[in-house]
C-alpha cells in the first residue's frame, strides 16, 4: 500500500469556476496523481512576459469578484473596478496617467482578457479614447485622464442607417459656422452610447466631394445639447448597448474637433489599425477559451460506450481550429511588433487581414465548442452560445471581414484590385 507523504493542490478550471483536487504528490505516488500532472487544464493560456503576467492576475482577481453576475461582461464596470491597477490606460503615456505599453504588449492582454468574454474587448486600454492623444486641446487631455482613471468611456458614431463600410459616403454633414459648425444627421448601429461618457461623432467635412472627400470627427460629452438617442436590442455583446443618436443643427465649438479641418479619414484608418489587432487578440482569447472546455469536454463526455474524444473526426477538428488561432495569434503579435516599430503601412495591411481571418477562425472555433457540447452547448450551462453571438458581432463591427479582405488584397496586391472591384477608393 502506498504511504502518501506530502500533497498537491490542482485546480481544474472550467467554465470560469476553479475546482480544487488534492492529490498525493512526491515520490510514492498514485498514478493518478501522474495522470493529473500530465492534464493542463488551460493549455492555450498566453504565456506572458512578468508585466503582462500581473494584469492577467488583476483580471483573474476582477473576474473572480464578478462572477455570476450581470456586470460579469459590463466594460464600464470593470473599467472602474481595474483602474487602480492601471488597465483602462494600459496603452495610454505615463503624462496622462497610463502606463506607455507599446502594442506588442497589449496584445496578449486583450487576448487574456477576452478568454473570459468577448465583452472584456472594451476593458483594456483607452480603446476609442486614444484618437485624442493627437490633440492638443486641454479638455480632451482631461478626457483621456478621465480615461486612464476608470471614469471615462467613449463611444463612436460613424456608422448610419445607409452606409457602413462605404464611410466616406456617409451623410452626415458639419457646416461651418462663426466659432465652430453645425451637425446634422443621424448614425444607427452603434455601440456603447449607454454607458459612455463622451463620443466621437464623424461627419462630411466642409468642401467635402465625391472626388474628393473629407471626413471631420467632433469629440462631444454624452449629453451634449441637441444629440438625441435611440435604443436597439441586439444579438449580443451585451456588455454594451447598441442604437443610435441623431442631430440636428447642433452646434459645436471649433475646439471640439480633432485634428485638423477635414482630417476624419486619417484619423479613423489610424485609430482603426491598431484597434482592430487588439480587436482580434481579444477575439482569439475567446475562442481558445471555448477550445479548452471542448478539450475537457471531449475527455469526460461518453456517448456509445466511448469517450466523445476518441471520435477522430472531433479530434481532427480540434487540432485545425486550434493550429488555425495559434497561427492568427503568432500573426496578430507579428503585425503589433510592426506597430512598435512605426511601420505603419505594413502593420496596417496585416491588421485587416488578421480581422478577416482571426474572427472567421475564432466563431468556427466557438462554433464547433457549441456543436460539440450538444444539446448543453444551446443551454445556458455553459457560455458558448454567448461566444458564438458576440463574436458574430465583431465580424461585422469595426470593419466586415469581406471589406478587409477587400483593403487586404489592395494593400497587398495593389489599388487596381480595389479600383476593378468598386471605383476610385480616392
Ligand atoms: C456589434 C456591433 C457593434 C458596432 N459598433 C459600432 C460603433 O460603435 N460605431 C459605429 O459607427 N458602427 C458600429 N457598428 C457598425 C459596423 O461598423 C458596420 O455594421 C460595418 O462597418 C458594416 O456596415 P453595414 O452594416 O452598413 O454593412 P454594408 O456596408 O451595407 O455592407 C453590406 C454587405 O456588403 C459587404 N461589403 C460592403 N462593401 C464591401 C467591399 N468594399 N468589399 C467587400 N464586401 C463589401 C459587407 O461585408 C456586408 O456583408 C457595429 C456593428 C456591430 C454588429
Amino acid at each position: 500500500m502506498a504511504i502518501w507523504r506530502s500533497f498537491l493542490t490542482i485546480w481544474i478550471v472550467y467554465n470560469n469556476f476553479a475546482l480544487p483536487v488534492i492529490v498525493p504528490s512526491g515520490p510514492t505516488d498514485s498514478k493518478c496523481a501522474e495522470t493529473l500532472k500530465k492534464i493542463n487544464p488551460t493549455p492555450l493560456r498566453p504565456q506572458g512576459s512578468p508585466v503582462q503576467e500581473s494584469y492577467f492576475k488583476v483580471i483573474d482577481a476582477v473576474a473572480a469578484q464578478l462572477k455570476g453576475k450581470k456586470t460579469f461582461i459590463s466594460p464600464k464596470v470593470w473599467r472602474e473596478k481595474t483602474a487602480k491597477s492601471g488597465l483602462p490606460g494600459l496603452d495610454l503615456p505615463l503624462d496622462v496617467g497610463g502606463k506607455n505599453l507599446p502594442p506588442s504588449e497589449m496584445v496578449k492582454i486583450f487576448e487574456y482578457a477576452g478568454r473570459y468574454s468577448l465583452n472584456l474587448r472594451d476593458v483594456v486600454g483607452a480603446a476609442h479614447a486614444r484618437p485624442l492623444l493627437k490633440s492638443k486641446e486641454p479638455e480632451h487631455r482631461q478626457i483621456i485622464e478621465k480615461v486612464a482613471r476608470g471614469e471615462g468611456y467613449l463611444a463612436i458614431a460613424i456608422t448610419e442607417p445607409e452606409i457602413g463600410s462605404d464611410v466616406s459616403a456617409m451623410t452626415s454633414v458639419s457646416t461651418k459656422v462663426p466659432g465652430g459648425y453645425l451637425l446634422n444627421g443621424e448614425k444607427l448601429y452603434n455601440a456603447r452610447f449607454e454607458t459612455a461618457t463622451d463620443l466621437l461623432i464623424f461627419t462630411q467635412a466642409p468642401g467635402s466631394t465625391e472626388k474628393d472627400p473629407k471626413l471631420n470627427v467632433f469629440v462631444l460629452p454624452k449629453n451634449h445639447p441637441g444629440l438625441t438617442y435611440k435604443k436597439l436590442k441586439a444579438h449580443g455583446l451585451y456588455g454594451n448597448s447598441f442604437g443610435g443618436v441623431s442631430f440636428k443643427d447642433v452646434f459645436v465649438p471649433e475646439k471640439s474637433r480633432l485634428g485638423e479641418d477635414g482630417e476624419g479619414r486619417k484619423v479613423f484608418y489610424e485609430h482603426f489599425a491598431y484597434w482592430r489587432l487588439m480587436q482580434t487578440a481579444a477575439a482569439i482569447g475567446t475562442a481558445r477559451g471555448a477550445l479548452e472546455q471542448t478539450a475537457e469536454r471531449m475527455r469526460s463526455r461518453e456517448a456509445f460506450g466511448k469517450k466523445i474524444g476518441a471520435f477522430t473526426h472531433l479530434q481532427q477538428e480540434l487540432a485545425n481550429l486550434t493550429i488555425r488561432l495559434e497561427m492568427a495569434s503568432a500573426y496578430v503579435e507579428k503585425a503589433a511588433k510592426l506597430m512598435d516599430e512605426g511601420n505603419y503601412a505594413e502593420a496596417s495591411r496585416m491588421a485587416a487581414g488578421a480581422k478577416a481571418e482571426g474572427i472567421d477562425v475564432a466563431e468556427k472555433a466557438a462554433d464547433f465548442a457549441m456543436k460539440t457540447f450538444a444539446a448543453e452547448g444551446y443551454s445556458k450551462n455553459v457560455d458558448l452560445g454567448e461566444r458564438v453571438n458576440d463574436l458574430k458581432g465583431l465580424r461585422i463591427a469595426d470593419g466586415t471581414q469581406s471589406v478587409l479582405q477587400s483593403d487586404f488584397l489592395k494593400k497587398t496586391y495593389g489599388q487596381d484590385f480595389w479600383d476593378m472591384a468598386f471605383g476610385s477608393d480616392h
